[in-house]
């Protein structure tokens, strides 16, 4: 069986789209696709795929991850497709000989010429679906047969998209209202229907997430632990928290986050010291650090009016 990789190559909010109209007797001609090609001899998946985004792009990835496989079968042809979403790399982009590379707006990629098994593939990415098997079953252009992990897909299967009339921004659950604080208080600071004109208010409280109970004993980041001020070490909450907003975050396509400031799960630039006192250092709740790790643009509370400009 033929073995491939395929790789969507994200940029703020936009994908890396190769338009194939360069080569002649192209199977893919005037599709678009992601970034990608045959295996050679001795290589791995991982060697494929950045050698392959290194030949079509000039880009050197730098970070990726493998998030499935996706059989095709048509007629008598076999291949099994690896599939990556990169978010770093270095490099300059550079023309490619088999079609014209865009960055395209995440917003835009339904609109594409997509082969019909592509699409379901790419909701899953961008729903961020844990590594799943897809077997795709073509008569020439036509799809006729989507298995998922084992269970055929109904010939009407959409995952809904999501959503882009507004832009999706995560918030601190607490700065709405929510009674989620450690205290089983909330903090409403902000003017939530100002912020609802412009954006999609996905509210998320990490130490909830994280499995906490509210009310629970205020604790404190002290270096790269979180321990309550009794002394317990709470950290895997704290982290456990953090996964599952930047999980939430990835599947509601959020590139800006507002959160509250001060806090060892949200605080951005200053949080308590550790000591129990009151005294702030420099520094990022577990939260919002790993958010902003991943890319995301963070903003504290005192700066929401920043986000209407
Ligand atoms: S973890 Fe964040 S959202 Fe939850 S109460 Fe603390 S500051 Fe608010």
């Amino acid at each position: 069986m033929l073995q491939t990789t395929l790789c969507y190559i994200r940029q703020e909010d936009c994908c890396l789209m190769l338009h194939r109209v360069k080569k002649k007797n192209d199977i893919n001609h005037d599709k678009w696709i992601g970034i990608g090609g045959k295996f050679e001899p001795r290589e791995s998946p991982e060697d494929c795929l950045l050698r392959e985004v290194q030949e079509e792009t000039g880009l050197h990835l730098t970070r990726w991850r493998y998030r499935g496989i996706v059989t095709f079968l048509s007629g008598d042809d076999e291949e099994q497709m690896h599939l990556y979403t990169a978010d770093r790399f270095e490099g300059t982009l550079k023309d490619c000989d088999e079609g014209d590379l865009q960055w395209v707006p995440m917003s835009r990629l339904y609109d594409l010429t997509l082969w019909e098994g592509d699409r379901i593939f790419l909701r899953l990415l961008q729903r961020e679906e844990p590594f799943f098997s897809l077997k795709l079953v073509y008569e020439g252009d036509r799809l006729t047969e989507a298995v998922l992990n084992g269970t055929a897909l109904p010939a009407d299967w959409e995952l809904p998209p999501v959503r882009q009339d507004k832009e999706p921004l995560l918030i601190s659950a607490c700065l709405l209202g929510t009674a989620c604080r450690y205290d089983g208080q909330s903090c409403a600071k902000v003017d939530a229907a100002l912020l609802r004109q412009k954006y999609e208010l996905i509210p998320i409280c990490p130490e909830q997430l994280g499995g906490l109970p509210t009310p629970r004993p205020p604790a404190e980041r002290q270096g790269d632990r979180v321990r309550t001020r009794q002394g317990q070490d709470v950290t895997k909450a704290y982290e456990t928290g953090a996964e599952e907003a930047l999980r939430l975050a990835r599947i509601m396509g959020c590139r800006k986050a507002l959160l509250k400031e001060k806090s060892p799960s949200c605080g951005r630039g200053f949080v308590y010291d550790g000591t129990f006192t009151g005294t702030l250092t420099a520094g990022d709740g577990v939260t919002a650090a790993l958010l902003k790790q991943e890319g995301l643009l963070v903003f504290g509370e005192s700066q929401w009016e920043a986000l209407l400009k």
